[in-house]
């Protein structure tokens, strides 16, 4: 096994892979801003070392500083979480070169993933199903554009090769739009993520958002864990998840991982991973896969009973998977709820200081956050403060969970949006099951 692992990251991922860490015996070093001293996984790690200002290009961005503290403590890994460094290649690249092991895949195959366009073009190889569309870059001929855009059928999508974060997309109608909008995407994608390379897909109208999660372990292993759907979205932000996906059947569950694994082997793929993918009319269309721990990762652990960042912690340390797909059992139904420190109806994050904090309990029920009372939220940094996981036999009784468990969680000083989560869990469409991705926002009236 590893014997110290520097974790990256801030918040309830830190004290989430500290607390695997601990479980599979590995010291642990908590790296840190000056606004993060008091976070729960810092008092809790074997060591801590200050990094830097609470902006996180001075501190948990800043690659040098990181590979320093690993090599002062001698650390033998670095745990990137997610956001901040953990879908950054060259990270990867200066931690596996300076003798540590990076616990993600290898640097080229983020590079790839991190590419739209090699992205598809890498999984149509592997037979994984794709939105229709222009099969790799756009040129500037007018003529050909349009062409191509008339074989894929109104409305379009143009999206940038190097886009992220729900930016650098733009949809089209009708081919009156088709050229300025093609110049006007180019133009921000050169600009904010300074790759210039768009490319164009069919526009699915009312998908559902739905992702297989995967493990490979990088010699020739690996299995899927089923599917999550993340549908309940606010500015392509997830706000509640939940695994199984609602009607996907054992049948169509085991085509798409099927195909995910395959993939895996083919790229020899190493790690924890997601194929996202957009389901519409019983279609699932792959739009990207992310190369790390994913924050909705807990409904998965929930219904498979696998913890996830040990397994990405096995893995690191070289070794095969422990166990195969007919192991893999999914049974009853878990829902996530974000909880994130904003107004539950302008949105306007609440930093400060938690005065009166009381956690759920129960059975079933699960909480992932770093927050105590008298614990302060800094305003530096993401506003989800935490995540409450409810587990049921099936989808009904998670619901009926979830509803209890955010009616006895107590978070005085700060707004939090409990009261948002609390109307989704009362909602009936939502209680029906497979709402698409626009419901959240039409159900807030954007
Ligand atoms: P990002 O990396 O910025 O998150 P994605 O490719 O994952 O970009 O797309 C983000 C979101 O944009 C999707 O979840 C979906 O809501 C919307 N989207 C992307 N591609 C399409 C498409 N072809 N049809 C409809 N919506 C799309």
């Amino acid at each position: 096994m590893l014997d110290k692992v520097v974790i990256a990251n801030r918040g309830e991922i830190a004290l989430r892979i500290l607390r695997a860490c601990k479980e599979l015996g590995i010291k642990t070093v908590a790296v840190h801003s000056t606004a993060d001293r008091d976070l729960k996984h810092v008092l809790l790690a074997d060591e801590s070392i200050c990094i830097g200002k609470p902006a996180a290009t001075e501190s948990y961005l800043d690659i040098p500083r990181i590979i320093a503290a690993a090599e002062v403590t001698d650390a033998v890994a670095i745990h990137p979480g997610y956001g901040f460094l953990s879908e950054n290649a060259e990270f990867s690249e200066i931690v596996e070169k300076s003798g540590f092991i990076f616990i993600g895949p290898k640097a080229e195959t983020i590079r790839m993933m991190g590419d739209k366009v090699e992205a598809i073009k890498a999984m149509k190889k592997a037979g994984v199903p794709c939105v229709p569309g222009s099969d790799g870059p756009l040129g500037s001929d007018e003529k050909q554009n349009a062409a191509i855009a008339k074989r894929i059928g109104y409305p379009i999508i143009i999206k940038a090769a190097g886009g992220g974060g729900g930016r650098g997309m733009r949809v089209v109608y009708s081919e009156d739009e088709l050229h300025t909008s093609i110049d006007l995407t180019r133009t921000e994608a050169g600009s904010f993520f300074g790759n210039d390379i768009v490319y164009m897909e069919k526009y699915l109208e009312n998908p559902r958002h739905v992702e297989v999660q995967v493990l490979s372990d990088g010699q020739g292993g690996a299995i899927h864990l089923g599917e999550r759907d993340c549908s309940m979205q606010r500015r392509h932000q997830k706000v509640v998840e939940e695994a199984p996906a609602p009607g996907i059947t054992e049948d169509m569950r085991r085509n798409i991982g099927e195909r995910c694994t395959r993939a895996c082997i083919e790229i020899n793929y190493r790690g924890a991973g997601t194929f996202e993918f957009l389901y519409e009319n019983g279609e699932f269309y792959f739009i990207e896969m992310n190369t790390r721990i994913q924050v909705e990762h807990p409904v998965t652990e929930m219904v498979t009973g696998i913890d996830l960042i040990k397994e990405q912690l096995r893995i690191a340390a070289g070794q095969p998977l422990s166990f195969s797909q007919e192991q893999v059992k999914l049974t009853g139904h878990a829902i996530e709820c974000r909880i994130n420190a904003e107004d539950a109806e302008t949105f306007i994050p609440s930093p400060g200081r938690i005065n009166r904090f009381h956690p759920p309990g129960g059975m079933g029920i699960r909480w992932d956050s770093h927050v105590y009372a008298g614990y302060s939220v800094p305003p530096y940094y993401d506003s989800m403060i935490g995540k409450l996981i409810t587990y049921g036999e099936n989808r009904d009784i998670a619901i009926a969970r979830m509803k209890n468990a955010l009616s006895e969680l107590v978070i005085d000083g700060i707004k939090t949006n409990v009261p948002l989560q609390e109307k989704i869990m009362q909602d009936e469409n939502f209680q029906f099951g497979g709402a698409n991705i626009h419901y959240l926002e039409k159900k807030l009236g954007m």
